[in-house]
């Protein structure tokens, strides 16, 4: 007589496994940074902090407490009161904003670059986990992190992020072989791998661009350049 396949469990639906498992990995990410606070003395507010008004202020386009708060989504009070505690330690300045006398702008001093720059920004122990992946399943994790995260902030969960995936340089599914894309800033040829989540040089496309429907669909037939070869160049550093 046989014997019945033993059943399967009910299978948990697949966006809230990968709910789940992002929970654990934040769940972990939160500890690192808070050892990772202890040893620089800024809390991973703070830290966050400075590396934004740092960038933005390299970009030409320093911040105030506002785009503080939308770049790091966090509330206003979150962003105030972790900008005057770094205020009052000498690390940040405030200035009069150009033409507006009302507006600050956040400035590092030489004190909170120095304090930025030896604070980590990632997690040393998960920045090793991700390092031991397959350069592989990098390049497939990294994909789909940049489709939640743009599928995030067409529901105003995160703010607008500087990604390939928006940049008007960005030329998807350009070339066959591994180096699929196109960055038109460094004129070379990208893989999902060199895929950029929060680049300097981001310039947002015009929706007209197709840039996000290209890079999950392909290029359509009448565009495609099959034979087209990418050029012998580095990807972006
Ligand atoms: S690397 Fe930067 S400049 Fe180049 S396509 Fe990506 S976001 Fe744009």
């Amino acid at each position: 007589m046989k014997s019945e396949p033993p059943s399967t469990p009910s299978p948990t639906p697949v966006p809230d496994q990968i709910v789940a498992g992002l929970a654990k990995v934040a769940l972990a990410y939160r500890h690192q940074q808070w050892q990772a606070a202890g040893k620089s003395g800024l809390t991973p507010t703070q830290s966050l902090i400075l590396a934004a008004a740092a960038g933005a202020e390299d970009r030409g386009s320093p911040l105030g407490i506002k785009g503080i708060a939308k770049e790091l989504a966090v509330t206003m009070s979150t962003a105030s009161e972790a900008v005057s505690a770094l205020v009052s330690r000498g690390l940040l300045q405030k200035r009069e904003a150009d033409g507006d006398g009302r507006a600050v702008t956040l400035h590092l001093t030489a004190r909170g670059r120095r304090a930025m720059e030896a604070a980590p920004e990632w997690p040393g122990a998960m920045a090793e986990a991700a390092a031991a992946m397959s350069e592989e399943e990098r390049a497939a994790m990294l994909r789909g992190l940049v489709g939640l995260i743009r599928a995030m902030q067409e529901r105003g969960l995160i703010p607008t992020q500087r990604m390939c995936v928006e940049c008007s340089f960005f030329e998807p599914n350009r070339y066959t072989g591994p180096k699929p894309h196109h960055c038109g800033f460094v004129n070379a040829p990208m893989a999902d791998s060199d895929l950029r989540l929060d680049c300097a040089d981001m310039r947002p496309a015009q929706p007209e661009k197709r840039v996000w429907p290209v890079f999950v669909g392909g290029r359509e037939r009448e565009t495609a350049r099959p034979d087209e070869r990418a050029p012998k160049a580095d990807a972006p550093a």
